[in-house]
């Protein structure tokens, strides 16, 4: 496929990705794909006739959400991504049309991305072996890093969807209750020990009845798309406010989106078999077929002087539970879920040390600190850095990428 439209190399969004998300330029919300470096107004595709024939209710891109899009149920939204690859084709309508009507196409870097999707309920799972086990070495027992639970199903708790904002919205530093070490009783500070989480989350595409659970085998068709996610976390405070129930405040400050929903779609050239998962789980749990994604993942640590360093290089493919299990899961005891609801992996770690997905690990709990490219050393998040993520899948032919999903810390 060559598109009339200029992509860059090394970009993105390739014709091969048409990821949706929401834009705002001048006056005007609505829904929009990208490919290159430009935005493509999908309301303005509708008006035009670029969708001819494909059953869309009119105005559905013109709303500051995807979610009624989403909702429309994959038949329609697949039609409407590969209406978009064939129109963008060299001589295609989208050539045509954008000729006569160029406010159609914006250049990408005149617009403001805005969070996709209302969000309605948001779980965090814990799924990744390699960092549930580095948790349990620093803080439980190394000989028996995972909880008897670990190996049987996907941890997870219920997270806060308040506080989900679209990459490039600066963070507060929280303040909360921390316990000094030796003390006995918690004093009132802003944390010392901020943290990223590198995460993807994915976006719920289809409603169920509370009662009824998803099979394994159905839940792709529940899953419309991928995000990078960052869970942020202040581990003072989560570690002395986190016995009994999990997470709390050391979660629901904020957590970080990239802006595009990239679809199970456009990932289907980059499946791949997850770990082999030794124990043998109950029946509800068990799948067939490949149900990972190779999905390339970098987070870089960056300070107000600008100068960045990748920390972590690392892959959705580690992930020990999948994103059908996890749904599978979440569901068997008849919790329903709704069109735009936002399910994240847990914090990706791989089995190497520039794999992991926390500063927590990557400086092994503050005593093996990052030096800096000027020198100065972290062992957790300070004000004026910026933590960026990137997630890209490639072949020898395809190269598609969920654009950014950064934040920078601020103290009020
Ligand atoms: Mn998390």
């Amino acid at each position: 496929m060559v598109s009339f439209i200029n992509i860059p190399k090394g970009s993105d969004f390739s014709i091969y990705n048409i990821p949706f998300g929401i834009f705002r330029f001048e006056n005007k919300t609505a829904a929009c794909t990208r490919i290159g470096d430009t935005i493509i107004d999908l309301d303005l595709c509708q008006q035009h006739g670029v969708f001819e024939g494909i059953n869309l209710p009119v105005g559905i891109f013109n709303r500051p959400f995807l979610n009624d899009f989403i909702r429309l149920g994959k038949p329609i939204t697949n039609q409407v991504r590969i209406r978009l690859q064939e129109a963008a084709q060299i001589g295609n309508t989208l050539d045509i049309v954008s000729n006569a009507h160029s406010d159609l196409l914006i250049d990408a870097d005149k617009v403001d991305m805005l969070l996709p999707i209302v969000i309605g309920d948001y779980t965090d799972f814990y799924s990744s072996r390699e960092h549930a086990t580095n948790v349990g070495m620093m803080f439980r027992d190394p000989a028996n890093a995972l909880l008897p639970n670990w190996l049987h199903l996907p941890v997870g708790y219920h997270g806060r969807s308040s506080s989900i904002v679209v990459s490039g919205t600066d963070i507060k530093r929280p303040s909360g209750q921390i316990m000094p070490p030796g003390a006995d009783t918690p004093v009132f500070s802003k944390t010392k020990r901020l943290d990223f989480e590198l995460e993807m989350a994915f976006v719920i595409g289809k409603e169920t009845k509370l009662g009824t659970s998803i099979e394994i085998s159905d839940a792709e068709d529940y899953i419309f798309g991928v995000m990078l996610f960052n869970d942020w976390s202040a581990r003072d405070i989560q570690r002395w406010e986190y016995v009994p129930l999990g997470p709390f405040l050391a979660k629901n400050f904020a957590s970080t989106v990239s802006p595009w929903i990239v679809t199970l779609e456009a990932l289907e050239p980059f499946r791949v078999n997850g770990p082999v998962q030794e124990t043998e789980v109950l029946p509800y749990l068990q799948y067939t077929g490949a149900r990972s994604y190779d999905i390339h993942l970098s987070v870089a640590l960056s300070n107000d002087k600008n100068t960045k360093k990748t920390i972590s290089e690392s892959n959705f493919k580690y992930m020990y539970w999948n994103m059908c299990q996890q749904l599978a899961h979440h569901t068997v005891n008849g919790c329903n879920v709704r069109v735009g609801d936002l399910l994240a992996s847990g914090t990706i770690s791989g089995p190497t040390p520039d794999s992991l997905g926390s500063m927590l690990e990557i400086t092994w709990n503050g005593t093996k600190p990052v030096v800096m490219p000027d020198n100065t050393d972290r062992t957790f998040i300070e004000d004026g850095d910026t933590v960026s993520m990137k997630g890209w899948c490639e072949n020898e032919n395809i190269r598609i990428g969920f654009g950014p999903c950064t934040g920078t810390i601020y103290r009020d």
